[in-house]
C-alpha cells in the first residue's frame, strides 16, 4: 500500500532528526498533491504502526493535500483545477495548462520544547 511506504519514509527522516536534535517529535506535516494523493486514515495508521515503540509514537500526524491548479490560456488566471467542473473560473474557457502536482513532500517537524 502507498500509504505504508510513506509513512515508513516520512517516520525515518523524522527519526534522523529527532536523534541529531536530542527532541522528541510532537508533530509532523505532510504534504501531497492530487495524482500521489494519501488517504488520511491508511496514512494515520500506517504511521502510527511504523512509529509504534520509537520516540515518534503518539506524535501528531497532519495532511495537507494541495490541490491540482491551473492557468487558463485565455485570460491567464492561475486557479485551482476542479476535476468535477474543469473550467476557468474567470472567463469559463476549457483552454488551460495543468500545472505540476505538487510533490509529496514532509514540510514541517515540531520538536517538543526542551525544559
Ligand atoms: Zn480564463
Amino acid at each position: 500500500m502507498h500509504e505504508t511506504v510513506v509513512a515508513e519514509n516520512v517516520l525515518r527522516t523524522i527519526l534522523e532528526h529527532a536523534e541529531k536534535l536530542k527532541a522528541r517529535p510532537v508533530r509532523a506535516v505532510v504534504s501531497c498533491g492530487q495524482f500521489n494523493a494519501l488517504n488520511e486514515e491508511a496514512m494515520k495508521f500506517a504511521f502510527e504502526t511504523a512509529a509504534a515503540g520509537t520516540v515518534c509514537q503518539g506524535m501528531l500526524l497532519q495532511i495537507r493535500q494541495i490541490p491540482l491548479r491551473a492557468s487558463c490560456r485565455a485570460c491567464r488566471t492561475l486557479f485551482e483545477l476542479n476535476l468535477m467542473t474543469p473550467l476557468c473560473p474567470q472567463c469559463r474557457s476549457e483552454d488551460f495548462d495543468i500545472e505540476p502536482d505538487a510533490p509529496l513532500l514532509l514540510e514541517e517537524i515540531e520538536f517538543e520544547d526542551k525544559q
